[in-house]
């Protein structure tokens, strides 16, 4: 078998590190984040790859460097084949064209000065997409396709309900046409009822218009729903990365087996409790270590209850084993004991 990835990527992120300089303070200076090592992963047209771990995983500085909002330390990103980096420096408007990103807080990301018809009108006017008398008429088309009426064309962000800023932050990155939208924890803001409208949205626009996404979360019950493949990150790094349907078999590393033990499983009704499976391993214990002096060898070997002494000696590569990729020494005979 081979280890799933994007048929033909329409954003390919190699090798990408990203470190910071810790900035002054006791003992401070000098020292480097280590936010992200050695990252591969791509999307393909039409496709959802979610990006899943712990808050301080490396998620966000992620979104942050696939959409240009940062440049990475080290790796390339490739964006239809071009070099990212490069079109970002001499052509940054059709870079921004291509790669979209919704944020988590729909409020913050709004201008509260600004009507919706504006905010939306902006993208298609910085971009030259629309002649000024055609813009309204555009932005009520997006604003339908959202499921927003044509009365909220003149009203401001906080008129609208979040679920109705969200809508208006998604018609926003549609305005410019992107093959890439990056979702950063696009529906962690809001009510738990309005949640499945706004997945159910962007599934629609995706069916539609044939947009990749890169969708980022936590929310391990929700990644299983939306997201073909699925990338599990620990401290910076990808340490599984396969089909959402793989994966929602079975989990070879140990981080991912024991993040997913606490989420209900694909097919599992979520009202099954998941402690109630005798085969599944006890959820994670104790802290992520930081990021500036991340641990020797295997990041994950202070909390993983399967570590041996080559497991703090010696960094695991990610490999392919089975169906998915696994950064792990010992991923066959773990996966053998579950
Ligand atoms: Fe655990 Fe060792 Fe595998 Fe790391 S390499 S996940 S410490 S068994």
């Amino acid at each position: 078998m081979t280890a799933p990835a994007a048929a033909t990527p329409v954003l390919e992120a190699q090798d990408l590190a990203k470190r910071f300089p810790v900035a002054g303070g006791i003992g401070g200076r000098g020292r480097v984040v280590h936010a992200l090592n050695g990252v591969s992963l791509s999307v393909a047209a039409g496709e959802t790859l979610a990006v899943v771990g712990e808050s301080g995983c490396g998620k966000s500085t992620l979104a942050n460097c696939l959409t240009g909002l940062m440049a990475p330390s080290a790796g390339s990103l490739l964006l239809q084949g071009e070099d990212a980096a490069l079109m970002l420096r001499r052509e940054p408007m059709r870079f921004r064209r291509r790669v979209q990103i919704v944020f988590q807080d729909p409020y913050a990301s709004l201008n509260p000065r600004r009507t919706i018809g504006d905010t939306v009108g902006d993208a298609l006017r910085i971009h030259g997409l629309a002649a000024r008398r055609e813009r309204r008429g555009r932005v009520g088309q997006l604003l339908a396709e959202v499921g927003l009426a044509e009365e909220h064309l003149d009203r401001y962000p906080h008129e609208l309900s979040g679920g109705q800023r969200q809508r208006v932050a998604i018609a926003r990155a549609l305005a410019v046409e992107p093959v890439v939208v990056v979702c950063d924890e696009p529906v962690s803001a809001l009510d738990v009822s309005i949640q499945a409208q706004v997945i159910n949205l962007l599934r629609d626009i995706q069916r539609r218009r044939g947009v990749a996404y890169l969708f980022i979360s936590h929310n391990l019950a929700l990644v299983r729903h939306i997201a073909r493949r699925i990338a599990v990150m620990y401290l910076g790094e990808v340490v599984e990365i396969g089909t959402a349907e793989a994966l929602g078999r079975r989990m070879l590393h140990p981080y991912s087996r024991a993040l997913f033990a606490a989420a209900p499983a694909i097919g599992r009704p979520s009202h099954d409790p998941p402690h109630l499976d005798p085969g599944r391993p006890p959820p994670l214990s104790g802290d992520v270590p930081s990021p500036i002096d991340p641990p020797p060898g295997c990041r994950f070997h202070t909390r993983c209850p399967h570590a041996r002494p080559r497991c703090s000696a010696e960094a695991p590569a990610l490999r392919l084993v089975d169906d998915r990729l696994v950064r792990c020494h010992f991923a066959e005979e773990i996966a053998g004991h579950g």
